[in-house]
């Protein structure tokens, strides 16, 4: 199931096609292909509030290929790196904090497993 995505823009009735995320520890604005999950910091954009797209002030822009061009995008891998880098950053709270919510359990420290 994927319901329909508006643009964010006021007053703007397009569908999405793409996503803006905010990096705020590197003021860098990163304009991707349409995010699968809704992330803090992020925002739907129509093709064209995409296109038009300024950063503000000392910002950076960062297009990442998407669209018809996604054959020509430089690498894959780059993209991925660049998408969990993004990601990283944009997470307020990391998900190893899971496992300190057990209570009455023995917390252990377990080394890595080979
Ligand atoms: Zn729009």
């Amino acid at each position: 199931m994927s319901p329909l995505r508006r643009c964010t823009r006021p007053a703007c009735l397009r569908s999405a096609v793409a996503t803006l995320t905010y990096v705020y520890a590197d003021k860098t604005a990163v304009l991707g292909p349409l995010a699968v999950y809704a992330e803090p910091h992020s925002y739907d954009l129509c093709a064209e509030h995409a296109e038009r797209l300024s950063a503000p002030k000392g910002w950076e822009v960062l297009r990442l290929q998407f669209d018809a061009a996604a054959a020509q995008a430089p690498s894959a891998d780059d993209l991925e790196a660049l998408a969990d880098a993004v990601r990283e950053a944009a997470h307020v709270s990391p998900p190893e904090e899971q496992t300190s919510t057990r209570r009455g359990g023995h917390l252990r420290v377990l080394g890595p497993q080979d």
